[in-house]
């Protein structure tokens, strides 16, 4: 079968080894007899999974030994509510740097519980820059300093994080995790839906420092809190099994590969190869300011909505599938997350070149 280029936002392409690992064990996992779908999470078989799982995203992401590491469900919009309603234990005051529609609706779903404070914005230009700090906009009561340190819908990242001082940092990692390194220490707490970077939908990584858990509002639902989990080894109800064990296996991948600091390498090399061309092409232009590029996730457009929609139509025909650009961006978006290969962003820069010159 001719597997495409696949440039979605999320969810996203997976190494094709990973896949394939799971094609080969998925009639019978080890010695198990059985598919790990079909699998107990009370089972040994599936304890082994998830704590290799865990071992391994610790060992990647060098993660200090007094953060927790959660493996829970409802997607990274649940950490919105469920974030402010165990992190507000003090003020019930949060600061929220607002770089997307992500973190928007972070800082909505935290108002419902405590006062927010918008510290900055780039809502004025479509968010295509990530806004100058100033820490003394900073509320040094906060509960907590909330970011998103990539902006999968703009494409823009942080570069630098900021300086908080003992106010715990929270970061929606949803689309750059595992992509570059970090210091996990900085952090208070780290988040991210697995679906873009880790694995498949339905699985949701919270890497939480230990202090923060147990200090959740009484109206927590009982899911909703971090304590339980972290108390059940993220195995209070039935975790999402077969997504874990996918997680696993992409973890295993990047170990091979040589780790965090080696895809980043590749990461960067992939990225210049777009922007790049986007810099020099006089038909395709990126939409984000060149200091705050992502990674990950990178914005562009022709001078016209007929180049665009026929860019996207060609591109399809040729394999290079989901270049469709979020509505409120327009234009294109090409996503290009751990599991892209160079290749994948080569060829379609060599289509893209070709367009501009069939189109000029
Ligand atoms: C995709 C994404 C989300 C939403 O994730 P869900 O798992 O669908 O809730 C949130 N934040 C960021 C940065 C994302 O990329």
């Amino acid at each position: 079968m001719e597997r495409v280029y696949n440039f979605s936002a999320g969810p996203s392409m997976l190494p094709e080894p990973v896949l394939r690992k799971a094609q080969q064990e998925m009639l019978g996992y080890g010695k198990s007899g059985m598919s790990v779908m079909e699998m107990s999470h009370r089972s040994s078989h599936f304890q082994e999974i998830i704590d290799e799982t865990e071992k391994l995203l610790r060992e990647l992401m060098k993660i200090p030994d007094n953060y927790k590491v959660l493996f829970l469900q409802g997607g990274a919009s649940s950490q919105f509510a469920m974030i402010p309603m165990n992190l507000f234990r003090n003020s019930k005051k949060a600061d929220f740097v607002i770089t997307g529609l992500w973190a928007k609706k972070a800082y909505q779903e935290a108002s419902r519980y405590g006062k927010t404070n918008i510290v900055a914005s780039s809502a004025d230009t479509t968010f295509n820059y990530i806004p100058e700090l100033d820490p003394s906009k900073f509320d040094p009561e906060a509960d907590y300093f909330y970011i998103t340190t990539n902006n999968t819908i703009y494409g823009t990242r942080f570069t630098t994080l900021p300086d908080t001082g003992n106010v715990p940092l929270v970061a929606d990692m949803s689309s750059n995790i595992l992509s570059q390194e970090y210091d996990v220490s900085k952090f208070g707490l780290i988040f991210a839906g697995a679906q873009k970077n880790m694995g498949p939908a339905g699985l949701t990584v919270v890497i939480i420092r230990q202090d923060l858990i147990g200090h959740a509002m009484d109206i927590t639902p009982t899911m909703f809190n971090y304590k339980i989990h972290a108390d059940e080894g993220s195995m209070y109800n039935t975790p999402p099994t077969y997504s874990i064990y996918i997680c696993k296996l992409v973890l295993e991948w990047l170990k091979e590969l040589g780790g965090i600091s080696v895809m980043e390498k590749i990461n960067i090399e992939k990225a210049k190869i777009l922007y790049d061309f986007l810099d020099e092409s006089s038909m395709f232009k990126g939409t984000v300011v060149k200091k705050d590029r992502s990674l990950m996730n990178i914005p562009f457009i022709c001078p016209t909505e007929e180049l665009n929609a026929k860019f996207i139509k060609e591109a399809t025909a040729k394999g290079f599938v989901n270049l469709k650009g979020h509505r409120t961006v327009g234009g294109m978006r090409a996503s290009i997350y751990n599991a892209m290969p160079v290749e994948g962003v080569q060829k379609l820069v060599e289509f893209m070149k070709q367009f501009e010159v069939e189109n000029k």
